[in-house]
This record gives C-alpha cells, sequence and structure tokens, in this order.
C-alpha cells in the first residue's frame, strides 16, 4: 500500500504534542513532530519519536481470554462470549450485592469518548458511583486546589503564557524530563529573553534545574510553609496588589493572620534553605511584572496536596497575577487525556460537565439528559478506597481499563492481594505484559495509539484529535466499541426491552452527546465537534456553541465561577508528610519519572533505544549516605520501608540532600528483585483530593 501520513496526537504526557504518523494503511512506519500543531510546532521528545517503535507484537493483548477458576490459566475465547459471560457476572453480583458491590478504575491514557461511555455505564446503567480513574494518583490535589481557590477545575493558562512571563516558579516538577517539549519551548524563551526569571523549588537538583536562576532545594513536603513564607515577605514589601485583592478576592484577613508566624527565619528553618533564597524568591515574584508558576506531582502527590495548591495559587491571588499575558497558576497535567477524564466526570466524585456527584441538582441534569430516573447518591470509592474495598471483599466484580494498578498503587503488596482475593477481574488492555493482567479472570485485547481515535485534552485545556492510521492487531477493539459492546448486554439484564443508552455508530457520536453535557458550565465545548476540530485545528476550552475560536487564557476580567464572583484565599497551615526520618527508617524516598520512560513502562519498555539513558533501576543517594552504610556505586542493596522491601543497586548522586533517596517510579516487578517501586510507598491521602503521597516514604538501606 502506498506510503501515507495520519496527523494525530502523541499519547504519553499532558503536554499533548502533535505527531504525523507514516504509514503504509497496515503498519506504522515512522514518526515526526507536527509543524502545525500549536502545542509543539514540530518538536517531539524521545519518547514522542520513539512512538513508531512501541508496535511489539509480543507485548500485546490479542484475543480476548477467559479463566473458569482462578488457578487456571486463561484460554482464548471470542468477543461475544467474553462479553456475555462479564454480562452476567456483573448483572448477577449487581442483582445479589448491589449496584456498588462493582466498581470501575479507568486511566488519563483513555479518549475522551472512551471515558465518556465508562462513566455512562457506570452511572447510567450499574447506578454506582465505584468509578474512579488513575487520575486520582495524578492530578486530583490540583482539581481541588482550582476548584476551592478559583471556583472551577479551569488551568487558567495557555503554553504562550510560558513563553511571555517574566518570572517563572516551577515547583515539584522536573519539566525537563516529564513535559520535555513544553520546557524546550522555555529553554528557547529563555534564551531569547534572558531577563526572564526562573525559579525551581525541588528537594532534588534536576535537570530542570539547569535553567533556573534560582534553586530552592527544600526539604520534601515543606512547600506549604515555603509558599506561605513568600506571602508574608511580599506583604511585609508592599509586594502584594491590595487593590485588585480587594476587587476579587475573599479570606485575605485570614490568610493575612495566618502568614505573620511564617517569618522568614522560621520558614528557612522547616524548608531547610537559606533565608537570603527566601528573600530572593519574594524579590523576584513580587518585582515582576508577570509572574507564572508551573507545578506537577511534588505538589499533587501529597497528603497536603489540596493546601499545596491552593497556597501556591494564593501567591497569583495576592499579586493580580492571573488572567493576563504571561502570569497565573499552571499545572502540568501528567497524563496525556487527564483532563478530558476530569471533564467527562471520570472521578468518583465528579459528573459530566463538571459536575458533582454529592450535589442533588446536578445529578438530576445528568439523569434527564439521559433520560434515566435517577443518578446514584451513594458516594464513590476513589482509588486507594477501592482498592481497599476489594481486599476486604466489598467490591466483588472489579472492571480496569487501560492501566497498570498492581505497578501504580502504593503499598503495592496490598493491591496485588487485593486482586488475587476479587472474584471477578477484567482487565482491558493494549499490553498483556502489564502486572494487573495476571490477575485478569478475562482479559479484553484494547487498540493502542495510532489505531482507535478520539480526542484528547492537553494541559492548556486544548482539545486535539487522536487519530486511527493503521487496523488494531489481532482481535483489539477501540475502547469505546469495548464498552459499549458490553453495556447493551448489560442492559439486556438490567433493563430488558427498554431502548439502549448506548447506541453510538463511531466516536464523534459519543463526543457530541457528550458535549451537550457541557453548554453552560465552566468548561462548556458544546460548539465543538471531530468535523470542527479537523477544520479548525486544536482548540482550547470554553468554545461554545457559536464560538469561532477557542479561549486561551481565563479570567482576564477577575470574575471567578464561585457563588460570589470572588476568587478565595485559604489559610491552611503547614503539616508535616504523614512519614518523619526516624531511627529505623532515616531516609525519605522520593519518586519519580525518567527521561525516556513512561509510567510503568508498558509501552516504553519494549523500545530497547529507551534504556539508552538508564539501563535499569537504580536508588540514589548522596555520596555521605552510601559512605555512612559502607556502600558504593554499583553495590547491591536492600532498600526498606514499613511496607516491604527491594533490592536493587545503589548510586551515589550528588543531586539529592543527604537523608533522602530517589527511585524512579516507573519500575514493577518485571525489572526489580521484589514487586516495584511502589511496594514502599504508603497509601496515606490528601483529606480533600484523596490523592496518595507517593513521593514522601520513610526507608533505610542496608547492604546485603
Ligand atoms: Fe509526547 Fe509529551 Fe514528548 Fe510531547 S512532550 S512528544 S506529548 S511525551
Amino acid at each position: 500500500m502506498a506510503h501515507q501520513t495520519t496527523a494525530s496526537t502523541c499519547c504519553y504526557c499532558g503536554v499533548g504534542c502533535g505527531v504525523l504518523i507514516e504509514h503504509d494503511g497496515e503498519q506504522i512506519t515512522g514518526v515526526a513532530g507536527d509543524p502545525a500543531h500549536p502545542a509543539n510546532h514540530g518538536r517531539l521528545c524521545s519518547k514522542g519519536s520513539t512512538l513508531h517503535l512501541t508496535g511489539d507484537l509480543a507485548a500485546r493483548a490479542l484475543h480476548p481470554e477467559l479463566r473458569s477458576g482462578k488457578a487456571l490459566p486463561r484460554d482464548r475465547t471470542d468477543w461475544d462470549n467474553a462479553l456475555d459471560h462479564a454480562a452476567a457476572v456483573f448483572a448477577e453480583t449487581i442483582r445479589e450485592h448491589g449496584p456498588d458491590s462493582v466498581a470501575f478504575y479507568i486511566s488519563g491514557q483513555l479518549l475522551t469518548e472512551d471515558y465518556y461511555a465508562f462513566n455512562k455505564l457506570a452511572r447510567a446503567l450499574v447506578g454506582t458511583n465505584n468509578i474512579d480513574s488513575n487520575s486520582r494518583l495524578c492530578m486530583s490535589s490540583a482539581v481541588v486546589g482550582y476548584k476551592r481557590s478559583l471556583g472551577a477545575d479551569a488551568p487558567p493558562c495557555a503554553y504562550e503564557d510560558v513563553e511571555q512571563s517574566h518570572c517563572l516558579l516551577i515547583a515539584g516538577s522536573n519539566m525537563a524530563y516529564a513535559h520535555p517539549v513544553l520546557f524546550r519551548r522555555l529553554e528557547a524563551a529563555k534564551a531569547r529573553r534572558p531577563e526572564m526569571k526562573i525559579i525551581v523549588v525541588d528537594p532534588r537538583r534536576t535537570d530542570t534545574c539547569e535553567l533556573a536562576d534560582l534553586h530552592l532545594a527544600i526539604l520534601p513536603g515543606t512547600d506549604v510553609a515555603l509558599f506561605h513564607g513568600i506571602l508574608h515577605i511580599l506583604l511585609w514589601e508592599g509586594w502584594i496588589d491590595r487593590a485588585w485583592i480587594e476587587a476579587h478576592t475573599e479570606g485575605f484577613d485570614e490568610l493575612k493572620k495566618l502568614v505573620r508566624d511564617y517569618s522568614p527565619a522560621a520558614v528557612a528553618d522547616i524548608c531547610g534553605i537559606s533565608v537570603g533564597s527566601l528573600q530572593t524568591c519574594a524579590e523576584l515574584i513580587g518585582k515582576a511584572p508577570s509572574f507564572l508558576s508551573l507545578w506537577c506531582m511534588g505538589l499533587n502527590q501529597s497528603t497536603s496536596g489540596s493546601a499545596k495548591n491552593s497556597a501556591l495559587i494564593n501567591l497569583h491571588l495576592a499579586t493580580g497575577q492571573i488572567g493576563k499575558p504571561g502570569a497565573g497558576p499552571f499545572s502540568l497535567t501528567g497524563q496525556p487525556n487527564a483532563m478530558g477524564g476530569r471533564e467527562t466526570g471520570s472521578l468518583a466524585n465528579l459528573l459530566p460537565g463538571h459536575r458533582e456527584a454529592g450535589n442533588a441538582g446536578h445529578r438530576a441534569e445528568v439523569a434527564d439528559y439521559w433520560r434515566i430516573d435517577a443518578l446514584p447518591e451513594s458516594t464513590g470509592l476513589t482509588a486507594i478506597e477501592l482498592f481497599e474495598a476489594v481486599r476486604i471483599g466489598r467490591i466483588k466484580a472489579l472492571w480496569i481499563a487501560c492501566t497498570n494498578p498492581a505497578q501504580s498503587l502504593p503499598d503495592q503488596q496490598k493491591i496485588h492481594e487485593a486482586l488475587a482475593a476479587c472474584p471477578f477481574v477484567v482487565v482491558q488492555e493494549a499490553y498483556a505484559t502489564t502486572e494487573t493482567c495476571r490477575y485478569a479472570d478475562l482479559l479484553l485485547p484494547a487498540a493502542g495509539w495510532g489505531e482507535k481515535e478520539g480526542m484528547v485534552t492537553n494541559s492548556e485545556r486544548r482539545l486535539s484529535h487522536v487519530r486511527r492510521a493503521v487496523p488494531a492487531p489481532g482481535e483489539a477493539r477501540a475502547d469505546w466499541a469495548i464498552v459499549c459492546d458490553f453495556a447493551r448486554r448489560l442492559e439486556k439484564h438490567l433493563r430488558p426491552g427498554r431502548p439502549s443508552l448506548f447506541e453510538f455508530a463511531d466516536p464523534a457520536a459519543l463526543f457530541d452527546e457528550y458535549k451537550q453535557l457541557t453548554a453552560g458550565r465552566d468548561l462548556d465545548l458544546s460548539g465543538l465537534s471531530h468535523a470542527l476540530i479537523d477544520e479548525l485545528g486544536p482548540q482550547q476550552w470554553p468554545f461554545p456553541t457559536g464560538a469561532s475560536r477557542g479561549t486561551p487564557r481565563l479570567y482576564a476580567d477577575g470574575v471567578f465561577p464561585t457563588a460570589s464572583g470572588r476568587a478565595h484565599l485559604h489559610a491552611d497551615p503547614y503539616r508535616a508528610p504523614q512519614e518523619r526520618r526516624e531511627a529505623r527508617y532515616p531516609l525519605i524516598l522520593n519518586t519519580g519519572r525518567l527521561r525516556d520512560q513512561w509510567h510503568g513502562m508498558s509501552r516504553t519498555g519494549t523500545v530497547a533505544r529507551l534504556f539508552g539513558h538508564v539501563e535499569e533501576a537504580v536508588l540514589g543517594l548522596h555520596p555521605d549516605e552510601l559512605r555512612r552504610r559502607r556502600l558504593a556505586g554499583g553495590d547491591l542493596a536492600r532498600l526498606r520501608s514499613r511496607r516491604g522491601s527491594l533490592i536493587l543497586p545503589v548510586q551515589a548522586d550528588e543531586s539529592i540532600r543527604p537523608g533522602q533517596a530517589f527511585l524512579p517510579m516507573h519500575w514493577g516487578d518485571r525489572f526489580l528483585k521484589g514487586l516495584g517501586t511502589n511496594v514502599l510507598t504508603l497509601p496515606a491521602c490528601d483529606p480533600l483530593s484523596k490523592q496518595p503521597e507517593l513521593k514522601h516514604a520513610g526507608v533505610e538501606v542496608e547492604k546485603v
């Protein structure tokens, strides 16, 4: 077949780069950056530029497989038998134990239409809010931060703001590795305008720090104290915008009272930095004509994740640095479509169109639109709660799609116990090699990148089209099609004789139904369609009916989507992380990304070239900590936390301060002796966002 090019979108991180897939209609043969895509203007990083090498069929799930007993191997079956069986088991479980005895755990890798279909399945057909996503591990603290401070889960900035800002604060993000193409844009902007100031807040001296004018290597988890300390100085020096605060915010007096206690000396002590560097940081922010902050998992994956987000947003509200070019709080979304998931309601507490599952009015609006009697009122289980409910037998049928909780959730031993004990586990996956697939009673092969079609929303609220270039291998099917086919079979059990809620011809039809649920909401994208995005190119929401272009920047008028129209300044005191350094566990383990790997490595782990940067799992420790334990680089050591242990080589790493350790998050038990990185991490969660503290575990290291 002739050589063809299909414009699509990268499936890895939240930058959302446009890619041109080169193929012959059967096989993907190459990939290039799309010069017409506004996120990347033709650039790709090491992961995106090797996407065409990820088609290793040996790693793929190719046929439905079913087993009739936990101790038995799965046998190949056909789609009819697989989905009929799943529908019968789910129906029987619901009949016997109620709708909350089943659950769905889905993924920020899914496309918007897949998400929407899953939501409708769980809430409208099954009647449960037990649907959560791995976005709970990624962005849920940012969601809470935006909502409680600004009134809506809406990052207000655009990528151009990163290039236009006079002062950027990058907190808890190794952007050079995790969002490489946006970092390249920042590097280019800094080269053009060296007067642009960049502050990096990170316990480690990461590659991102190479671009920094100021690096604050704070002690892990002390961000709230730092942000309050910065605000203390801004107030003291008169570097706040009192008129803007009075016109557009509420809660200032309470916050002012709180930050009085966060003197430079006290904050320097808590954060383990010098008073001088704190003063410099505040001055750079306070005197900048525009100030932008970027953050990622270092703030979100924390028992204080919501407070960290709100404390950082406070700095913008106190200085009026929001809603104008180069200014604003700007979370960097981890996953390619975590935003799309939030939009369609794919966290247990949400409903489509940024609605709340706990809001009776919101439930009624969605139920009316779906033409069903009512939506479930019971509180849905969030990721950590959900797997604990599986472990103790409350959840009896679990459907996992496009994610690998046996590798990615904290306190991994318990997750494995939960999956082993669950009476019926369905895993809908493109890759058969993941740790979670071992627990599948029913494995459903899903189409992967380049083989399916739908929308994704990137960090700047921009919807891009992911297009199908080649057929899926074997019998793999698109995720939305699997969900709708299963749902139609389940309807025969749960609402026989009634018209189906799941008759969709294609993803465009799903999108058209979904978008009406956003009309009049903060994220209104009712003016968009697959066809219009193809015509206009990727667009940022809101894009209401009748609009001719998207909206690059929010809150330019200083009006916020809260009841009063004002933003809220929050006065949350600093709280120490759950685990502290102590005699038995004297090191704090931080986890994070490698430049060339993605999540649990199901895709990137198939590309030899991507191991060129880092070949194997290695624990990084400051040279003093190695010496103290009589360890040398390359020695094998046992890394132990309260929850489990791993054996792996150590290396001296001066980017890490004494008292800390660093291990990439990617390694699962396919690559490590012991379960994987997350056997060590703890399931303690932020009280509001329910996001677990994946970056702060007490550990010890011993020579073996
Ligand atoms: Fe893909 Fe992110 Fe790299 Fe862009 S920066 S090519 S979206 S992994």
